[in-house]
Formats: C-alpha cells, structure tokens, sequence
C-alpha cells in the first residue's frame, strides 16, 4: 500500500484540459532534495543556495560549489531543478559575508541587488551551476532573487552570458532556462518588462506578500496580515500570469503559498503550470490538483 501510494505521489498531474502541472519542491541541501525524490517531486522548481552554504564560515571557491551543487543534481536524476542565485539579507544572513545590518535588511541590499554590487561572487556562482548543470541529465534553470527593474534582469543575463563564455573549453553547460524571481511589488506590476528575455518567472509569495501587506515575514506580531486570500494579493498575482505570459515567459509560484491546496488549485486555475513547495507537501499539493 506504501510504493503504491509512492507510485501514485510521483505520477504526474494531468489536469482535464490535458495540461501537466509540475508539483516541485524547495530545498537546501542534498537530503532535502533525497526527501523530495522519496515524496515525489517532479523536480526542484527552488535550490536555495545561500542555504547550502550555511554552516560554513568560510565561502565555497567555485570548486567547491560544483560539488555542492552536483551533490543536489545527483539525488533528482532526469528531472529538472532550478537553482537560485545567492540571495542573502533580510532574513537570510551568511556569516562568512560579513554584512551591515543597516544596509541589508528587508528594504536593503538584498538578493540579486547585493550580487550586483558584488559581481566577482555573482559570476563564480554561475561560473559553477554551469559546471555542475554539465554531469546532469534533466533541464537546469538558473534564476536570481529580488529582482526590481528590468536593467536588473538584463545585468544578470548579460553576467551569465559572460560567465559561460569565460568557462571556454570546460565542461559547462548553458542552463537550460533561465528566470527571476517575482517578489517585489514593482516587478509584479511591470512583470512583462521584466520577463521579457526570460523563459520563466517563479513568484517568491513570502516576500511579495509581506511588502503587499507592509508586514515583515519573520514577526510573529503581524503574521496575521499574511493572509493567503488577501484580495491586493490575488489581484497581483493575476497580473504576473497575464504579463509574464504576454511576454512569453512561463509561471511558476514558489513561495509557501503553493503549499496551502486551496491556493495552490487557484494558482493553476489562474494559468500557474508549476508550483515549488516545501518536500512534505508535495503529495498533498498532488492529490489537491488531482
Ligand atoms: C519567497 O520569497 O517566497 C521565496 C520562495 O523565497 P525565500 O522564502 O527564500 O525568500
Ligand atoms: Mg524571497
């Protein structure tokens, strides 16, 4: 009863209309990502990396971020994963960093704004996702975090153009698709500028609703303002599907919003095709769509 409720967790979902939904999972280690084969992920649609990295106090050389990577890629054979770019600052600090709180809080320097600023690290990181994405044998995406502008998106394309080209004549591999991450208001709102160029678009709902709504993720105090029906919330996730489509990019929802089955079979009615949550949901998210 056990493989077979296995068997069933790592079926595809088929929607009537015939359209595949993927149910993929967010995760930040190995063992996470061999959680999410077990629980029947169609892949990784979120590899956080600045997770991975934790516990460190030294930062990975390039190296040793193919082989945390590959450590990952390893445990889903065949299926896709989409690896984050570092996003420290706000809630996420790395020691080895060495941030000013003052200049990386939740309105600060975070995300893909801090890889800007910093692009030596920016470029060994995507130095190392195309390495890694090399030995893998399903789709890498690559994707960068708090994105506001489209200049933005167009420096870290422009970053990882000439990051795959400097690997020359080394085992690399273009990633397969690359994104953004959709998680500040003005890029929800001006989503077709910013997805133009891209294949894909995840929406991070944490972040994007706790700068709707004013109300900072990690304070218990005003957790209640995080509400997965809030109307501003769904009006703007309508807009995203209908521009980011328009420009050609496809949708995924990564935040813990996909997590919650009624959101998440309201995200796919709006037209979401891929939804990443965290492993122990992935068979309910499952059986909600189904
Ligand atoms: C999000 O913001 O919704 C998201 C998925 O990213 P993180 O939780 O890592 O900020
Ligand atoms: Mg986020």
């Amino acid at each position: 009863e056990r493989r077979e409720a296995a068997r069933t967790a790592r079926a595809p979902v088929v929607l009537p209309d015939g359209r595949v939904v993927r149910v993929e999972a967010n995760v930040a280690s190995a063992a996470e990502a061999a959680a999410a084969r077990e629980g029947g992920a169609d892949g990784i649609g979120l590899l956080r990396t600045e997770l991975l990295w934790l516990g460190r106090s030294d930062l990975p050389d390039e190296d040793e971020q193919v082989a945390l990577l590959r450590a990952v890629l390893a445990e889903l054979p065949g299926r896709p994963v989409v690896v984050r770019t570092l996003d420290v600052g706000g809630d996420k600090d790395l020691p080895a960093l060495h941030l000013d709180p003052a200049r990386s809080g939740f309105l600060g320097e975070r995300g893909l704004r801090h890889g800007l600023a910093h692009p030596e690290l920016l470029r060994t990181q995507l130095r190392a996702v195309a390495r890694a994405a090399y030995a893998h044998d399903g789709e890498v995406g690559v994707m960068a975090p708090m994105v506001t502008f489209a200049d933005e998106v167009q420096a870290f394309l422009a970053a990882l153009d000439e990051a795959v080209a400097s690997l020359g004549g080394a085992d690399h591999r273009r990633p397969d698709r690359v994104g953004v991450m959709v998680e500040v208001p003005a890029a929800a709102l001006a989503v077709d500028e910013v997805a133009a160029g891209l294949d894909f678009v995840s929406v991070g709902t944490n972040d994007l609703v706790q700068y709707l709504v004013a109300a900072e993720r990690t304070l218990p105090a005003v957790a209640h303002l995080h509400r997965p029906d809030a109307t501003a919330v769904w009006r703007v996730l309508e807009q995203v599907v209908r521009g980011a489509t328009a420009a050609g990019a496809t949708v995924a929802v990564c935040g813990n919003l996909a997590a919650d089955p009624q959101s998440a079979r309201r995200l796919v009615a709006l037209g979401v095709g891929e939804l990443s949550v965290p492993p122990p949901a992935v068979a309910a998210v499952k059986a909600a769509l189904r």
